[in-house]
Order: structure tokens, then sequence, then C-alpha cells
């Protein structure tokens, strides 16, 4: 018997509500918890309980923006494993709890009739092994779904060395499933969590995009509706175009839903193997724009980030940061230019740009036609021409358009000194300034 799994034996007996703020406060370093594009089901015709909008389960949102669904638990934060960068890990001194199956069952049901949840996100530490593990995490959806006929959402974390037929029951019991690929380079993986491995993973996911896949083919056979995953960003050396290459490689391969990136939160009694400070979380939310940019604007990851410029330009978005160092693709024409040119003009998004497409058939477009759609012109106009605009060429090359677009550079407050400063007083901390993510900015918006 494993020292771990002893500990899990001898967890002290505790009420379930110091479980559930122990468990559901291990959980909330996981953000991939989003619900887009769950299946719509309703408990219409009196069988079953509860139902999914299309919109989704309920959120909730820490304090730096993370989303964190109401009900997102850990079966237990007990784990075998030893992920450097992880408060649960082996290593790691913190109280332990575990839950059984049926009080999961009986929280996520309670909670959902008094309308606090819209449905479950599920995880667990690694117990015993990883099939022992994911059989409780199946058990707790198939208690759900069968024995309650619980039609919310609910998505499960799996684990990539579980064996493929309980990965398979867990599809069919769940809305979502996910599998952490962590960090986006074998070599980090094996120094941060020497008992992941990379190509494992992606076989895990390989098989689940196949059976997403029979069971689209075969309408009967039901089966999650899609994948996702989670990146950590800011605890390896890992360059930004590092984590686009691999999300590309994910959503390519396996056609995940979304990828999520987390900045790396600094942990309590952390590794010496990790950094001491956080990323700055703009670095995320920049992740975050690139990763839009991937797929709704069809950009190459070589050209948001390529060889001489690896990280992204923290103090301005990825699509003016391109458009900057392009400047001779511009100005482009709105009444002319092809959809794919018009999805590059900075400030003009997915939606304008095919509508543009649309009325330009009609008439040709005007400076007050874009104010009419709301196109963002103070980004948009030194890089477009309309009927009565044409930039000229100094403005399109000059230097002002990333300073209008940056961030101000902030004054340090200046701190009132006390008269006499005792001398064993220790100096003040010197402040450090960090990049706000800027408000107007809105991931998956017309940037
Ligand atoms: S397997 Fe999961 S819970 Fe266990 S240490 Fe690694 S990241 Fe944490």
């Amino acid at each position: 018997m494993t020292c771990a799994y002893r500990h899990f034996e001898h967890i002290v007996r505790i009420n379930t509500l110091e479980k559930l703020q122990i468990l559901a406060d291990a959980a909330k370093y996981d953000a991939s918890c989003a619900s887009s594009g769950a299946q719509t089901k309703d408990s219409r015709g009196g069988k079953g309980v509860g139902s999914t909008g299309g919109v989704g389960i309920c959120h909730s949102y820490a304090p730096d923006g993370r989303c964190i669904s109401l009900l997102k638990v850990l079966l237990t934060n007990v784990c075998l494993y030893d992920c450097h960068y992880c408060i649960n890990r082996r290593s790691s001194n913190v109280q332990r709890a575990r839950f059984t199956p049926d009080e999961v069952v009986k929280l996520t049901l309670d909670f959902y009739k008094r309308n606090y949840i819209e449905g479950l996100f599920l995880s667990s530490g690694i117990v015993r092994s990883a099939d022992y593990t994911m059989e409780l995490v199946v058990e707790v959806a198939r208690k759900l779904r069968e024995d309650h006929h619980f039609r919310g959402y609910i998505h499960l974390k799996t684990i990539p060395e579980a064996s493929d037929t309980l990965i398979a029951e867990a599809g069919r019991h769940a809305d979502r499933i996910s599998i952490n690929i962590e960090l986006p380079r074998e070599k980090d993986l094996k120094r941060l969590a020497p008992e992941k491995s990379l190509p494992r993973t992606r076989a895990a996911m390989g098989q689940i995009k196949e059976r997403i896949d029979e069971g689209k083919a075969e309408r009967k056979v039901r089966f999650a509706t899609g994948q996702s995953t989670q990146m950590i960003v800011g605890a390896d050396p890992s360059r930004d175009s590092d984590f686009l290459h691999r999300a590309r490689d994910l959503y390519g391969n396996f056609r995940l839903r979304r990828v999520y990136y987390s900045a790396f939160s600094p942990i309590p009694d952390a590794s010496a193997r990790l950094p001491l400070q956080a990323p700055p979380l703009v670095r995320e939310h920049r992740l975050y724009q690139a990763d839009w940019l991937m797929r709704f604007y069809k950009f190459r990851v070589d050209e948001i980030t390529p060889n001489e410029n690896p990280d992204l330009d923290l103090d301005i978005d990825p699509k003016l940061s391109w458009a900057l160092r392009n400047r001779a693709f511009f100005p482009v024409d709105v009444n002319r230019a092809a959809l794919a040119e018009l999805y590059r003009v900075p400030g003009l998004g997915v939606r304008n740009a095919k509508r543009i497409v649309g009325i330009r058939r009609q008439t040709q477009l005007r400076v007050s036609d874009l104010i009419r759609l709301r196109v963002n012109l103070k980004k948009a106009l030194p890089f477009l021409i309309t009927a009565d605009h044409h930039p000229a060429r100094m403005e399109i090359d000059s230097e002002r358009i990333r300073a209008i677009h940056a961030p101000k550079p902030q004054q340090l407050e200046l701190e009132l000194m006390p008269a006499t400063v005792p001398e064993t007083a220790e100096p003040p901390a010197p402040k450090t300034l960090s990049l706000p993510i800027p408000k107007a900015e809105v991931i998956g918006g017309e940037f």
C-alpha cells in the first residue's frame, strides 16, 4: 500500500462543509471549466432533474478574473503524483480531504435544486491508481445520470493513464471531458511533472476524438460533445510561440473545442523548480487573443510569433502587433479587399468584415458606415481605405500608432514619509509596475 493511499485512508473525518471548502479551493486552479458548445438538454415532460441552456453552466469569477463554476470540486486532493506546479502534489503540505461518490452526487443535486449551480465540474487527485480514481469519478456521473436522471451539465476531468474503457464510460455520461496537457513541451513536463507524459496525453486525446467522431456519426451512441485542455503559463521557460504551436497541434489533430491558458499562481510551499513570481496576467490575456486570431482570423502561428519575436507583445494586442510588423500590407481597401485581407485590419472583427463584404455589394462604404457598424476607428483608420478616407503612407508608418494604443506609463506614487525614520526601520519595498489587462479589449471581441 503506498504512502499516499495510507494517508488517504487515514484522513480524519471532517464534515461535508469543511471538505467542500478544501476540495473546492483545491480545484480553483483549473481554468478549463467553461461549457460553451454543450448540448442543450432539459427536463420537460416530467422526467429527470435539471437542464442545460445553450449558454452553459453558471460561473462565478475570482478576483483576478478567472472563471470558476459554482460546483467545481475535486473528489479528493490526495495524489500519488508529484507535479511541482500543483498544490495537491504528493509532497505538498496541505490538509487532505476526500468525498465519496455519493457525497458529490448529493451535493450536486442539493445545489442544483437550490439554483446555486447548473452543473458539475469534477476532477480528482490520483489515488491508488489511475483506473481506481477514474472509476470513482465515473461513478459520480453515472449515478447522477442514471439513478437521478440529472440533465445538467457535467464536465469530467479524465486521466490519460486510465483505461480506454473507463474514459469511454466517462464520455458516455459527460457533456465535456478534458485532459490537461499542462505544459507545451515534453522536456518541461518531465522536469516539473515526472509522472506525466505528453505522448500519452496526446494518445488519450486521440482516442477521445475518435469516440466523439463515432458518437456524431452514429447518433445513437452518446458521447461527450467535445474535449478541452489547459496549459499553465509562466511555470516553465516556454515561450508564447511554444504555447501557440502546441495549441495549433491540439486544435488541428484532436479538434479540441478550447485550449485554456492559466497563468501560473505561486502556491504555498512551492518547489524550488518554480519561478518565485507569477507571470503578468496580461500574458494570459494576450495568449487568448492570439488563440482567437488562429482560430477565427486564420493567422498562422509563425505570423503571430515569428522566430525573431517568440513572445507576444504585452503592451498591444497581437493583431495590431502583426500589423505594425507588416505595414507594407496596408492600407486595405474595404470596398475591394478579399475577406481574408479584411480580417487582418486592426479594429475590424470577423463579424464586421463579413458585414462589409455584404454591404459593399449595394454601396461604396464610407467612414460613416464604419461608425454605424461600430468599428474601432481609432485602431482601424490608419490601416484602411474607404470611399472618403485614404491614409497617407506617413500615417501608416508612424511610430505614434503603437504609442496611442499602448497603456500610458504610470507614475509611481510618492508616499509621504514620516519626518523621522527609525534607524532600524526596513526600507520600503520597491513598487513594481505591471501592465493591466486593457478593459476595452475583450477576448474574442473585435480587435
Ligand atoms: S496529477 Fe493532478 S492533482 Fe496530482 S499532482 Fe499532478 S496536477 Fe496535481
